[in-house]
């Protein structure tokens, strides 16, 4: 068993005012480095970013991110679901380590995604504390990596941490 205990934070982003979805991260004290290609060879439409590393994948109608240290998921419903779909990704990622001896690791990485998927993942406020005039503008500079999302410091919040993940996951390295 790879994950033996994590923590369990459930918030609304302050990133999306009035939102009524929950984001969840699980903070763990296992290292999902070794694990991610192994996920990435099993679960169809999975993203990998060796560099982070990390791992996104869309089930249904939630966004997830396996990072080395955390699992965020976004577009929760409450915190019982985000409970529920947390511990099913911690046993998928159990149970893909106990049996990666039959699973060939996939370590192929993925494209540069579409400014609209970067853009919304942003807090969209324009406030320009990035020293870019807007949001959308700060997007196409993480694409062509002139900039990192620590840049942006409505991001480094804590609450905004799922988003950040997602944003690591999805950019080039
Ligand atoms: S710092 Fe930049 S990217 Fe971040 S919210 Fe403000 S304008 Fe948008």
């Amino acid at each position: 068993m790879l994950i033996e205990h994590y923590d369990l934070d459930v918030f609304t982003p302050p990133c999306s005012p009035g939102s009524t979805r929950f984001s969840a991260i699980a903070r763990l004290e296992a290292d999902l480095s070794d694990v991610l290609p192994y996920l990435h060879a099993m679960l169809d439409g999975s993203k990998y970013n060796p560099a982070a590393p990390a791992l996104s994948w869309e089930k249904d109608s939630y966004f997830i991110v396996f990072n080395r240290d955390e699992i965020a998921v976004g577009n929760l419903v409450d915190r019982a679901e985000a409970e529920r779909i947390t511990g099913e990704l911690v046993a998928l990622v159990n149970d893909t380590w106990d049996r990666r001896a039959a699973i060939t690791p996939d370590h192929s990485a993925h494209r540069r995604p579409p400014p609209m998927q970067v853009y919304g993942l942003l807090p969209q406020t324009n406030c320009k504390q990035c020293g870019e005039p807007t949001c959308f503008n700060f997007a196409l500079k993480l694409i062509a990596q002139q900039v990192t999302p620590g840049q942006c410091p409505v991001l480094l919040e804590p609450e905004c941490a799922d988003r950040r993940a997602q944003l690591i996951a999805i950019l080039p390295s």
